[in-house]
């Protein structure tokens, strides 16, 4: 089974042909941790790991790398502006490094509570700075890079195919922008920063020593020198969201192939953004923005938000409503409800994997068309509720699926909610239980089973379930 991926360089989906047989080594754009990360970034790191799971499905050894943006970012694209670290410093009074480790630890936690697996490597831009100035050293011997009064900068025009990732129309485009925004020491309007020198008058958190003066990398060498230390001169797949397309990951391409005269990335994968509806744009720097913890505090499992995502294409857009994580949530629900009852109908009898079933392979053959995720679980879906294939059957399906999925499928189904007034009644009941009233407490008891809520007491407090029928 060929494994394909739409590729953003040659604009089509492409047989995946790794650079070692079996193997993927996968780079990804992480996050630049001056605030929380909002559930449209969450859009990018659900899709990015169900390539990662999908390849491993299909049996790849995959490597992936995430950087952890923690230096660099300016506020404006076009290397002006403050950097985004020292600009969530000042904002909450702290020092650059306290905010980079406190959003740094943020992150992880939302990405672990949507099931996001690990990356095997997760780089934070500050432990890198050494192998940063050896690429710029590495471009200013080529003659890549020219000095004027605020930094180290690359000339694009030296670089015949500068651009190839967004297609020539873009750099036409950034010529014409240039009228608007333009930094007049810059040779060309698309050039950019490989060093910048902490300007005179301010002092920065974050500096550095190098050949050039004291100053800071350039945003987009991280990512390059990073991806290139752990992976290699030429990468399998490099990921982000589709906004790095025009600027962030063309400069990626440029410094590295700049460097090295080889190919930076052999395939391109972007996931399309996560919009709102009214407000259109999710912005981070904004501060008005839809984070991991909103869920749970409007009483949804942040896994279905994992399940919204992905039943949704990645090159999809997708609008985001509370209505579709509301049924997202019901559809989780009843997909979990099905896989446990899968489960209770095969009890104990031994179960593998067909791995020769059609349903087999049309979970693997969606898993293989460019991460069809939508597909995938349609074929989860018909074949949890198809009776004639054999329960044992369906629960190691079940198992394999929940591997690429990651949606807690055995995961027991939310407790329902109990109206106000009955969970006051248990609330009443367990005081008078620890008040020893037990008179009392045995009339809540009664009072509860009258309007169908049983109780259970328990050493860890107390349980309740509704009787049915
Ligand atoms: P940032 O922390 O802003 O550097 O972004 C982290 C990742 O989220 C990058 O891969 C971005 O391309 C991606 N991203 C940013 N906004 C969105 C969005 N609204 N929908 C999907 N991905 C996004
Ligand atoms: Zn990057």
């Amino acid at each position: 089974m060929n494994f394909r991926i739409y590729n953003t360089l040659t604009r089509q989906k492409e047989i995946f042909k790794p650079l070692r047989e079996g193997e993927a080594g996968i780079y990804t754009c992480g996050p630049t941790v001056y605030h929380y990360a909002h559930i449209g970034n969450m859009r990018s790191y659900i899709a990015e790991d169900g390539l990662v799971r999908a390849l491993r499905f299909h049996g790849f050894k995959v490597k992936r790398v995430m950087n952890i943006t923690d230096v660099g970012h300016l506020v404006s694209d076009a290397d002006t502006g403050e950097d985004k670290m020292e600009q969530g410093a000042r904002r909450e009074g702290k020092t650059a490094w306290e905010i980079a480790k406190f959003y740094t630890e943020a992150f992880m936690k939302d990405y672990k509570s949507l099931n996001c697996l690990m990356p095997d490597v997760l780089c934070p831009a500050t432990d890198y700075i050494k192998e940063m100035i050896e690429l710029g050293r590495a471009l200013e011997t080529k003659g890549f890079t020219y000095r004027i009064s605020d930094g180290i900068y690359f000339d694009t025009s030296k670089l015949p195919d500068y651009g190839k990732l967004a297609g020539k129309a873009h750099v036409e485009g950034i010529k014409e922008g240039a009228r608007v925004e333009f930094n007049a020491e810059k040779r060309n309007p698309a050039d950019f920063a490989v060093w910048k020198f902490s300007a005179p008058e301010e002092k920065r958190q974050m500096e550095w020593d190098s050949p050039w003066g004291k100053g800071f990398p350039g945003w987009h060498m991280e990512c390059s020198a990073m991806a290139m230390k752990h992976l290699g001169e030429t990468i399998d797949i490099h990921c982000g969201g589709e906004d790095h397309v025009a600027v962030h990951h063309t400069n990626e391409i440029a410094q590295s192939e700049g460097a090295t005269g080889k190919t930076f990335s052999n395939y391109w994968m972007h996931v399309r953004f996560l919009i709102m509806g009214d407000s259109g744009k999710m912005s981070k720097s904004s501060g008005d923005f839809l984070t991991t913890s909103t869920l749970p505090e409007k009483g949804y499992d942040p896994l279905a938000y994992r399940y919204y995502c992905l039943l949704t294409h990645y090159r999809k857009q997708l609008e985001f409503s509370w209505e579709g994580v509301e049924a997202a949530a019901r559809g989780l629900d009843g997909l979990r409800a099905l896989a446990s009852k899968v489960k209770e109908e095969a009890g104990t009898a031994p179960h593998s994997l067909d791995r020769e079933a059609a349903y087999y392979k049309a979970f693997g053959d969606a898993l293989a068309d460019d991460v069809n995720l939508p597909a995938a679980l349609a074929v989860l879906w018909e074949t949890l509720k198809d009776n004639a294939i054999p329960a044992p059957s369906r629960l190691a399906f079940a198992l394999a699926a929940e591997e690429v999925t990651a949606l807690d499928l055995f995961r027991a189904p939310a407790q329902e909610e109990l109206p106000r007034d009955l969970a006051a009644l248990i609330t009443e009941r367990e005081t008078a239980r620890k008040n020893k009233d037990w008179k009392k407490s045995d009339e809540l008891r009664k009072a509860l089973s009258d309007r169908g809520v049983l109780i259970e007491d328990t050493p860890k407090g107390t349980k309740w379930k509704l009787a049915r029928g």
